[in-house]
């Protein structure tokens, strides 16, 4: 389903999506029900937004007609309702520019290299595109992509290196242990003693550390130090406030992702406190055309809630039909009792 990017051709379409959270997701149905086809956007590997992101085993309880559902089992759930519509998704990769061309469609581009040509825009993108937390000490800003890194790409680059990971969650405890064996020595710091990575890896790594294969550090970062005008390690400080110097070769941090608005603040619409003013007629931004549905909208009396969002992507969905057709008039069809519709939702020939 996610497609390959193509440095050549920019793929035509009337709508692309950007952000595949409930909002994005159930943009696309509701456009497949007018017979729009989607492109998804996410800057995440996966899609779900929020949901799958930051609480996926949490259970949501105001989602209407379903008293209880996890978060997770929401997404999972959006994405079978929508499957027969077939949306393409491109996934791990963030829309970094938008531009409108002379003849009123839009540029999109893509982290990847991804570009679409398309005739309209929704803005579902949350609080922004999820990226890592990065290393803000002293010194660091200089040596980011080179020697310090947010993921692991090759990880036979890292044979026979010095490496120092930061985090306690999953990718910290799995890379750890990934590269364990194959690195020269790996310091393993996080700030507190407990870790939240899956009971069994820490316990392996724990193992490591008592065989003296591992180190594991408590403590914070302080700042970069070189070493003859090269990349030296990190100094930290431990709970009890000492200084220690570790050298390393590279710096990995799995810090987890945040969301950053990012680009989309320099898309030149209107913004009222990092949110887009639409209006609630189609959740049309300032730009027609461009429409933003879900949190990263505002609006007299806006809530951010995923019934929200859903309630958002139903209206600008007609509002791109009438972008895209303005001469036709489109009539709202029940899903229950229009021919039409059961069509579309392939439940009838
Ligand atoms: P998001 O879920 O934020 O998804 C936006 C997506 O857009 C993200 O995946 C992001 O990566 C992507 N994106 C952004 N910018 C770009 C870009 N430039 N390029 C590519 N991709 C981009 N709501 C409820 O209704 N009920 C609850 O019980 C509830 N509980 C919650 C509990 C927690 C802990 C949290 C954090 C939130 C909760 N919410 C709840 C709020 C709910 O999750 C949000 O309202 C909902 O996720 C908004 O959906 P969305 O699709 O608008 O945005």
């Amino acid at each position: 389903m996610t497609s390959a990017p193509n440095a050549n051709a920019a793929i035509e379409t009337d709508v692309v999506i950007v952000g595949a959270g409930p909002s994005g997701l159930f943009g696309v149905f509701e456009l497949g029900l007018l017979d729009i086809k989607a492109h998804v956007v996410d800057s995440l590997p996966q899609v779900g937004g929020q949901c799958a992101e930051l609480y996926p085993d949490k259970p949501i309880y105001d989602i209407p007609a379903l008293p209880v559902c996890g978060a997770q089992e929401l997404v999972d759930r959006l994405m079978q309702q929508i499957a027969h519509f077939k949306p393409e998704f491109h996934l791990g990769q963030t829309v970094t520019t938008l531009q409108q061309e002379p003849n009123g469609r839009f540029r999109l581009e893509t982290s990847a290299g991804t570009r679409f040509d398309t005739a309209t825009v929704i803005l579902a993108a949350g609080l922004g595109a999820f990226q890592p937390r990065r290393l803000r000490a002293l010194g660091a800003e200089n040596w980011e992509q080179r020697h310090i890194h947010y993921r692991v790409l090759d990880p036979e680059q890292y044979a026979g290196q010095r490496l120092i990971i930061l985090g306690g969650g999953d990718s910290a405890l799995d890379w750890t242990l990934a590269l364990h064996g194959k690195a020269e020595r790996i310091t393993l710091l996080h700030r507190r003693a407990e870790y939240r990575a899956q009971p069994a890896s820490v316990a392996r790594m724990k193992a490591l550390v008592d065989g003296e294969t591992l180190e594991e550090f408590q403590g914070h970062v302080r700042s970069v130090f070189e070493i003859d005008g090269g990349f030296g390690g990190l100094e930290t400080v431990d709970p009890e406030g000492v200084h220690h110097k570790v050298e390393a070769d590279h710096v990995f941090v799995f810090w987890g992702l945040a969301p950053n608005l990012g680009p989309i603040a320099d898309w030149g619409l209107d913004i009222d406190k990092r949110q887009l003013r639409v209006d609630t007629e189609k959740f049309q931004t300032s730009v027609p055309g461009i429409f933003a549905i879900g949190d990263i909208n505002t609006y007299p009396g806006k809530k951010k809630l995923i019934l929200s969002g859903f309630h958002e992507g139903a209206l600008a969905a007609f509002g791109v039909q009438q972008h895209l057709h303005p001469e036709q008039k489109v009539r709202l069809q029940y899903t229950t009792t229009s021919p039409l519709m059961h069509k579309r939702l392939g439940v009838s020939d």
